[in-house]
């Protein structure tokens, strides 16, 4: 299998540390707020390379962060008068609604920044010690020029960068040696959580933060390294850094970055204001379809979100749970008989659609490429699969669809049964809290049917429910 490496820039086949294992770890969101779709793209697109991975036999060791000390969670804090901790803890619970939804399993570990501050007060103070990092005021740097090969992620030309910052130092009341030194911990502001450290109260920079979670869970050498192409400078770069310094081993062996998701061709940002939360694209659209749609370009290439793309993922989405269905309803009428000679032959020509689809993923997780194989899968089971199969020829392939359609993480089949089941259990819900004149409760629960489109009607034979 081939990964692009942002390190190397060139797809290089992947040779794990540990033969059958694979360690990596992805970066994950700032929560002081419902995640934005464009934050659901490393989500979606890292959640469907483990899911390859497994099914090439790999154990996944995945880890992926919660930053939950941050400037914006304590602004957000401030503006509700609540702790930060109440903010990230609202919001992680909030990221973790929307991840399910999205069908992205949730990592080996998910790690705090705040849980994980002693090893990172252990890693700044060696790098002080080795020469790596200084302290002035209470500030700690790192600095930039004691590692030969800061920039080798990143590719910049570091002069360029430093002469760019070197006109914001005469401005400003910098203190570090070299402009490109970063944060390693800063002291606290008035109202801010802070910790104890040899250095002042205060709290970690960010990139520290992942330097140390990766190290804690997967060790000083990993595998995989991912998150979003903003992330290669300064973030990335920096862990490199500090990682690197600090344990005089590799730190990331493939460097994995997908490109971003635009609206008008701009990058989809809080910052800009130009974004959908994944929260409101669910009230429109069953987040299958958001999947679809992410899975539908190459991770690589820049994505533009637009209404006709996703009516257009929701169509292909639609074409495999039709093709599902009807293998469903096939099977059931089917009689219980031998693979028939014909049949046996027809198995043997829709193994290439396999072969594709892994073709496809093996080359740098082409998953463009492999929903094409999925396609031509449908194509076959609407053509081959007619009244009349055997139950097991019909079986075998719904099988084949489900297993492509599991490996990218989409979910094909109708949830209508499991949702009927799920009504009725709201219904009697309802009618224990009417008994119990708990009114307020039940209307809750009528509230709560209707926004799923599920009408109640209350007549004398019971209550009898209906869809929109
Ligand atoms: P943040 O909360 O901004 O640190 O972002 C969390 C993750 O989402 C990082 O891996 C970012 O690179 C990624 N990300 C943020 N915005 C976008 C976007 N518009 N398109 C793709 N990835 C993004
Ligand atoms: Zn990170």
């Amino acid at each position: 299998m081939k990964l692009y490496n942002t390190m190397t820039k060139r797809k290089e086949e992947f040779v794990p540390i540990t033969p059958g294992k694979i360690s990596m770890y992805v970066c994950g969101p700032t929560v002081y707020n419902l995640i934005h779709i464009g934050n659901a793209r490393p989500m979606i697109v890292f959640d469907t390379a483990r899911r390859y991975f497994e099914y090439k036999g790999y154990e996944v060791n995945y880890v992926s962060n919660f930053t939950d000390v941050d400037d914006k969670i304590i602004k957000k804090a401030n503006e509700e008068g609540v702790t930060a901790e109440e903010i990230s803890s609202r919001y992680i619970a909030e990221c973790k609604k929307d991840m399910e939804a999205m069908n992205v399993r949730p990592a080996t570990t998910h790690p705090l920044a705040t849980n994980e501050i002693p090893g990172m007060i252990e890693m700044i103070t060696k790098l002080i010690e080795q020469g790596h990092a200084y302290e002035v005021n209470g500030t700690v740097y790192f600095r930039t020029r004691s590692f030969p090969e800061y920039g080798k992620l990143s590719h910049k030309n570091l002069d360029d960068l430093r002469s760019g910052f070197r006109d914001l130092k005469v401005s400003g009341e910098d203190q570090k040696e070299d402009p490109l030194d970063f944060v390693l911990w800063k002291p606290k502001k008035e109202g801010e959580p802070y910790w104890d450290a040899p250095w002042s109260q205060g709290r970690p920079g960010w990139h520290i933060e992942c330097s140390v979670m990766a190290k804690h869970y997967l060790g000083e050498t990993i595998d995989i390294h991912a998150g979003g192409e903003d992330l290669i400078f300064p973030h990335h770069e920096n862990e490199i850094a500090q990682s690197e310094c600090c344990n005089g081993a590799p730190f990331a062996h493939y460097w994995l970055h997908n490109a971003f998701l635009n609206i008008d061709n701009r990058k989809m940002s809080k910052s800009l204001g130009n974004f959908f939360t994944v929260r409101e694209i669910g009230e429109q659209y069953d987040l299958m379809v958001l999947r679809m749609f992410m899975l539908s370009a190459h991770y690589r290439s820049p994505l533009n979100f637009s209404r006709e793309i996703m009516e257009s993922a929701k169509n292909s989405l639609e074409r495999i749970v039709t093709a599902a269905d009807r293998l469903n309803d096939l099977i059931a009428a089917a009689q219980d008989q031998d693979l028939t000679e014909d049949e046996k032959k027809k198995l043997e020509e829709m193994k290439p659609y396999r072969l594709k689809f892994e073709q496809a993923m093996d080359d740098d997780l082409n998953t463009a490429d492999a929903l094409a194989a999925v396609f031509e899968l449908v194509r076959f089971a609407n053509v081959e699969v007619s009244e009349g199969a055997s139950r097991l020829f019909a079986e075998m392939v719904k099988q084949e669809l489900l297993l492509l359609c599991d490996i990218l993480g989409l979910t094909v089949e109708r949830r209508q049964e499991t949702l009927d089941e799920e009504i009725e259990a709201k219904i009697a819900e309802r009618q224990e809290a009417r008994k119990a004149k708990d009114f307020a409760r039940a209307d809750a629960i009528r509230d709560e049917l209707l926004a799923k489109g599920i009408i109640l009607e209350d007549t004398r034979e019971g209550v009898k429910w209906k869809r929109a």
